[in-house]
């Protein structure tokens, strides 16, 4: 089977309603997307693995905060300052673009890759050198553009009738974590090394928002703030107060090294050991996430040489942090950031403690401590995204698509279809539905269409296994299974179904 691309499955999933452009019948308003039902059921899907993985199974806790933030609360993360991109405006037409992007295109185009890649890195002053030293206009007018200017990503909004408290819609969950960390600990009583997640909607104005789900203005975000005492980074948690297996350190990754950024080299095959020994990896809690997340990309069916560890380059970082990794996916050809992996220090709970005068410190050996914290950060849309774009094939023999799901986030495991319009058939399927959804599988219905045309529904969207309930049924009590794996059908009992 040969896999679709981006134009494709972008296609199916208007076809199928699996995204849709928000606001479609007043004209789109780019970087917002909403997501119909089997899109959202996928989704959902995600969401609940990542819970298990990194809430559940590693005994975190996991909260809920509010989406407004109060204006301290950013100013003291250091987003009011911050939080911007480099933008150009076009005094001709008026349209804006961002800069670094607007640049790294402009030099793909004339196959100079080198400042392609580095315009990314380039401060204010030195994008606007390019700007002159190119002559570069405004793609769409030919128009020239005003200074290079930082735009704050984040939306403001007040708070309350009489205006001047100002909010701002959080542009990532994890300042939700810190500022609640003190009053969770006191109520919690927990220990160190402890992880707080949290998962929800992000707002940034994106400048330029684009690749469908891949730069959006509102996204969902799965978040993981790690807390630990900084001099115990080498320990792990127990979990269900066993250890944690150093096994784990024996898994091969992709790891992209500073040096073959600056080579142009491909990503090299490296166990989370050796990266470790390499002090890749700044400490072992680090290659524990690292662990978890390429497990994750394994259980969501992303072939492993499709994914790369980054290690961002120095001029990357802020200044707090001791080690950044972003998990990159390929989509449409493409490296993409799906996670960032960060090492945060004690950046912001030592910031929001001063901003507060709040102490963060907890006990750990009986010693104040204020605790480091490594985050994992995933955008929840790249990931379903790079999901749905890896894994829809066309298949010549079928003659449709395959979303070819793992089990745990297929929209529906079971299509249960009778063949016929006829009573005792649908009262059969009825049956058979009854029989899954009591074994706990999510079962989708429909009696119309041809047999041909429901099996390639339930292809395109990833309906594990379709049943179909034929007159033979109502004589042996057998029904057909087909799996979309291969298409291959089987007779089970009817009362075996789902065993
Ligand atoms: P960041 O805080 O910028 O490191 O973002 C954390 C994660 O959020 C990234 O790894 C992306 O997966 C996701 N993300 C960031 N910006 C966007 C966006 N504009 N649209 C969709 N996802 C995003």
């Amino acid at each position: 089977m040969e896999k679709e691309n981006v134009d494709q499955l972008m296609n199916l999933c208007s076809r199928r309603g699996i995204i849709i452009p928000s606001f479609k019948i007043y004209g789109e308003l780019a970087g917002f997307y909403d997501y119909g039902p089997i899109g959202l059921s996928i989704k959902s899907n995600i969401k609940s693995l990542w819970r298990k993985m990194f809430v559940k199974e590693m005994g975190n806790l996991e909260i809920e905060s509010t989406i407004i933030g109060y204006d301290k609360v950013y100013q003291a993360s250091g987003h009011v300052k911050t939080f911007t991109d480099p933008i150009l405006k076009c005094v001709k037409c008026g349209s804006t673009y961002r800069a670094d992007k607007l640049l790294e295109e402009f030099f793909e185009k004339q196959k100079n890759y080198e400042l392609a890649k580095n315009v990314g890195h380039m401060s204010l002053d030195e994008l606007q050198g390019l700007v002159s030293k190119y002559n570069i206009t405004c793609p769409k007018c030919k128009g020239e553009f005003s200074k290079i200017t930082a735009f704050n990503l984040m939306m403001k909004t007040e708070v309350g009738p009489t205006g001047g408290t100002i909010g701002y819609l959080r542009p990532e969950t994890a300042q939700g974590v810190f500022v609640d960390f003190k009053e969770l600990y006191k109520s919690y009583n927990f220990r160190l090394p402890i992880g707080i997640a949290q998962e929800g909607k992000v707002f940034r104005n994106e400048i330029s928002p684009r690749q469908i789900l891949i730069r959006m203005r509102e996204f969902s975000q799965m978040e993981l703030e790690y807390f630990f005492n900084p001099e115990k980074a080498d320990e792990l948690p127990l979990i269900n107060n066993q250890k944690i297996n150093d096994e784990f350190l024996s898994k091969k990754i992709y790891l992209l090294s500073r040096e073959d950024q600056a080579k142009n080299e491909d990503a090299k095959k490296v166990s989370l050991l050796e990266a470790l020994k390499l002090r890749l990896i700044p400490n072992k809690i680090f290659a524990y996430m690292v662990y978890k997340e390429s497990r994750l990309l394994e259980i969501l069916g992303i072939d492993e040489d499709l994914a790369r560890f980054r290690i961002l380059m120095a001029d990357e970082l802020p200044h707090y942090s001791k080690g950044n990794i972003d998990l990159e996916i390929k989509v449409n050809g493409k490296y993409e950031e799906v996670a960032g992996n960060a090492y945060r220090s004690d950046f912001d709970l030592s910031n929001h403690s001063k901003m507060s005068n709040t102490d963060m410190t907890v006990l750990d050996d009986n010693k104040g401590v204020l605790p480091h914290v490594i985050e994992v950060s995933f955008g929840l849309d790249r990931l379903f995204w790079a999901v749905m774009s890896n894994n829809l094939y066309k298949d010549e023999k079928r003659g449709w698509e395959v979303l070819m799901l793992n089990k745990v986030i297929q929209p529906f495991q079971y299509a249960v279809y009778p063949l016929q319009k006829d009573n005792a058939l649908i009262d059969k399927s009825i049956e058979a539905q009854k029989i899954l959804e009591e074994k706990g599988y999510s079962v989708f219905y429909k009696e119309t269409g041809s047999i041909g045309k429901r099996y390639a529904k339930a292809d395109e969207i990833g309906i594990g296994k379709c049943i179909t309930i034929d007159y033979n049924t109502l004589d042996d009590e057998t029904v057909t299974v087909r799996d979309i794996s291969d298409a291959t059908q089987i007779r089970v009992k009817l009362k075996d179904l789902g065993n």
